[in-house]
């Protein structure tokens, strides 16, 4: 039979490695490459302007690389289960493809998708090319439970094996006897819109430092799979959270869109390893690879895992709702300049190093301000390019030691942490000028500088720079015993036993929380 086939792009905003593609072209005769601008996304989840340039940004670059095998983007805006059975019937569809996404409103859209193209009698074909591994299958392995930590995650997925390679993008060979009907005035009806289009206000745009696209995702992949001494040398401890050229790959956010595979990632660094000395996970870059992998994991296996209510893998925590002091932490007014660079760069560049996530996460939850991780995870929602379902719930989970990380007793320092790696202050003079001509000896604490400095600096706090929130050293000790309080009325752990784990072995998180001081 020929086939009239839609492949749906959603996440998976690339050629390579998309066997769901693959499947839409055999047998096919049309071949309708199709984005949907879901409402959903607008109106239930916060998506800053940085993001919503990158989308555009990653489908201008696929819409391009369709046009050389001769085929367009299908750009449609509505709910998918209006749109869809439209389009099956004015393209005369047999077969729907799309990759498999695995976050609690995608699964129910296509449930819904699919019983619908079950009525219109359309061939339904997900594939699996998001993560690294069927995430069903890890659970199912492991006795039917998630794996509740790196350790157990790790020997699971062991026992299955290394990931499947990734599948090659289609060629012009693949096209052979496949079209795509688009007619010439394509763009007045389906037209990737501009940021103008879509009615945003693009006067809090930042510097286009991570431009989005399968292009671009694959540029930067090779240049760093060049580095190979680097790349077998990395131990993400090492790396640091104020460097002013990222001391890690940032990838995430073409990982996050999918316009670079996870898997494609994986065996490129399996190519650089080969035959030589290389560091291990979790530190390493396939480390990193496989946090995604359990975090992924257990956003499937945890109900309710982006929230603390019925999230049974939670401590239940008594966060106080304090809007003028999240307001402070979310608009870099906290008076301690490493949290407040730190929010600066989030807000106009999109990306943040995990380390910096660490310390402002801290911060805002156990540390400093006692305010809830979900409140964090919204703002990191709406700024960053990499802002994932999954990965940002559970890494909030873990910074607020609400779950997979206990020891909530070890605190980050807004003031110590940060000059561990940057003693002259240079990332807070990048980040927040009114700062830049204080000296390195005040510039983590500038409230404690004489007025004669602060005069001579042209900056005095409590005018020009606010003054500490918090007093970190009273606030901490606090809660910590909040924190311990807490921790006995809840252990969440002993409610969600994991067979076969019978100690917790040291985590990369873990030499990271040991960094920490107090
Ligand atoms: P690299 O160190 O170069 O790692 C390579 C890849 O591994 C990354 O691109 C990413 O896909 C994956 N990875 C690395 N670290 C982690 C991790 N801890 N957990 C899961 N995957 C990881 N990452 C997101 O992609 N989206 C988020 O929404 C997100 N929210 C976070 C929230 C908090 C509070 C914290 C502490 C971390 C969060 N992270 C999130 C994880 C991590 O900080 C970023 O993935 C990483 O900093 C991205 O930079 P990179 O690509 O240079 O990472």
């Amino acid at each position: 039979m020929s086939h009239s086939s839609i492949h749906w792009f959603r996440k998976g905003l690339r050629l390579h490695d998309n066997p769901a593609l693959i499947a839409a072209l055999k047998d096919c005769r049309h071949i309708y490459p199709l984005f949907l601008l879901d409402p959903w996304y607008t109106s239930n989840t916060h998506i800053g302007i940085n993001r919503w340039r990158f989308l555009i940004e990653a489908l201008r670059d696929l819409d391009s690389s369709l046009k050389k095998l001769n085929s367009r983007l299908f750009v449609v805006s509505g709910p998918p289960t209006e749109v869809l059975p439209k389009l099956f019937e004015k393209w005369k569809i047999t077969r729907l493809t799309f990759e498999v996404d695995t976050e609690p409103y995608s699964q129910s859209r296509d449930q819904e998708v699919m019983k619908l193209a079950k009525e219109y009698g359309v061939e339904v074909i997900p594939k699996i090319s998001h993560t690294l591994y069927n995430i069903d299958r890890i659970i199912d392995e492991n006795n039917g439970k998630t794996p509740l930590t790196y350790v157990r995650f790790q020997s699971v997925v062991k026992a299955i094996g290394p990931p499947k390679k990734p599948v090659p993008a289609p060629t012009e060979e693949d096209m052979k006897g496949v079209s795509t009907p688009f007619s010439e005035d394509h763009e007045d009806e389906f037209e990737i819109p501009s940021l103008e289009d879509l009615g945003l206000d693009t006067s809090s745009l930042g510097p286009d430092l991570f431009p989005g696209g399968e292009q671009e995702a694959l540029r930067r992949l090779d240049e760093h799979m060049q580095r190979t001494g680097w790349v077998c040398k990395f131990e993400k401890p090492q790396t640091s959270p104020n460097a002013l050229i990222p001391s890690t790959t940032v990838l995430s956010p073409y990982v996050r869109f999918g316009c670079l595979s996870a898997r494609t990632f994986w065996w490129r660094l399996t190519d650089v390893y080969r035959g030589k000395q290389h560091s291990e996970p979790p530190v390493s870059l396939h480390g990193q690879l496989m946090w995604r992998e359990f975090f992924y994991t257990t956003a499937v296996g945890i109900p309710n895992f982006n929230r603390m209510e019925g999230n049974t893998n939670c401590v239940q925590v008594d966060w106080e709702n304090n809007p003028e002091r999240l307001a402070a932490w979310r608009e870099a007014r906290t008076g301690f300049p490493f949290i407040d660079a730190i929010m600066t760069q989030l807000r106009q560049e999109g990306w943040i190093h995990h380390l910096a996530r660490h310390a402002v996460a801290c911060f805002l939850t156990r540390g400093d301000l006692w305010i809830s991780w979900e409140e964090g995870q919204k703002v990191f929602e709406e700024l960053l390019l990499d802002a994932d379902w999954s990965l940002n719930a559970g890494n909030w989970q873990w910074l607020s030691a609400s779950a997979f990380f206990r020891q909530y007793f070890r605190v980050y320092s807004p003031i110590a942490f940060g000059k561990k790696t940057d003693k002259q202050g240079d990332y807070i003079k990048k980040y927040l000028p009114v700062l830049k001509k204080f000296p390195a000896e005040y510039i983590y604490e500038p409230w404690k500088a004489p007025r004669s400095i602060q005069e001579r600096a042209g900056c005095i706090v409590g005018k020009d720079y606010p003054r500490p929130i918090v007093e970190h050293e009273v606030v901490h000790k606090k809660n910590i015993q909040r924190m311990k309080a807490a921790y006995a009325k809840h252990s969440p752990q002993d409610k969600t036993p994991t067979r076969g784990v019978k100690r917790k072995a040291t985590s990369i998180m873990d030499m990271l929380e040991k960094k920490a001081k107090r």
